[in-house]
């Protein structure tokens, strides 16, 4: 075995062949062949369970907190070509420490986040690439900006050197039903389309779907879907680290 592979379970192996296959199966059903990038959402699993995942190929890996999220990024700097997305709430006071460990972060909602992540993304590293947290869905206790004051936020964005602003995340209410699953999401890429030729932009992402709604998102448009559950298993929120 080489330095950096540890055993692994079949079942790891067969869990990510199964979201593999509902992604081109979902892609196939509206010819969009190849088109949705894989993020697999790490959050709450141990490292070891990344490094199996980039053995079986997977190198894009979100994280929803970040002290969790720093300490798997410090155990797995030796692994080549893993790339961190940022997905869960931002607070203001943690934008330094995100803006120079991740990639990306799906999850900017607010112009005052934007603006210190702008400020505070380190000189060495390329811009950092974003999506706006929309609240597709328009609950009231949901994160993310809402449709009314999006074209704002997304025209502020835009002007910020140190951010590639990249498009628009979404997790919509709750739904079973996957004819009802797919209305959010087609708002959501109205939405971006409408964005780019009002405001001449040429944003490329569409972050929608999960373990339960993505072939939804995909039929929808979907760029990236962000898969946890399908991948890893339940979560684990017994570990104690999740701030
Ligand atoms: C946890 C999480 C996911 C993964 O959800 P699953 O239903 O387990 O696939 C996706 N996106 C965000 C923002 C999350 O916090």
């Amino acid at each position: 075995m080489a330095v950096n592979e540890t055993p692994m379970s079949d079942t790891l192996k067969h869990r990510f062949q199964q979201v593999h296959d509902r992604i081109h199966q979902a892609e196939q059903t509206c010819q969009r062949d190849g088109q949705v990038q894989l993020l697999a959402v790490s959050k709450t699993k141990p490292a070891t369970l990344v490094r199996n995942a980039w053995q079986l190929g997977q190198r894009h890996f979100g994280e929803s907190y970040l002290q969790e999220a720093l300490g798997k990024i410090h155990e797995l700097a030796d692994v080549d070509g893993i790339h961190w997305h940022f997905i869960g709430p931002v607070q203001s006071n943690k934008t330094r420490d995100i803006s120079s460990h991740f990639d990306w972060v799906h999850s900017v909602d607010r112009l005052k986040v934007a603006q210190r992540l702008n400020e505070q993304r380190p000189k060495c590293l390329p811009p950092l690439n974003v999506c706006l947290q929309v609240n597709i869905s328009g609950e009231a206790t949901k994160s993310g900006v809402s449709l009314t004051e999006l074209p704002a936020l997304v025209q502020a964005v835009a002007t910020m050197p140190r951010l590639q602003l990249r498009g628009l995340m979404a997790i919509p209410a709750p739904e079973t039903d996957p004819q009802k699953q797919r209305k959010p999401f087609r708002l959501l890429t109205q939405t971006l389309k409408d964005l780019n030729s009002a405001l001449g932009l040429s944003m490329d992402t569409l972050s929608m779907g999960m373990t339960d709604d993505l072939e939804a998102a995909i039929q929808e448009g979907s760029t990236v879907v962000r898969i946890g559950t399908a991948l890893f298993g339940a979560r684990d929120y017994s570990t104690g680290n999740l701030s």
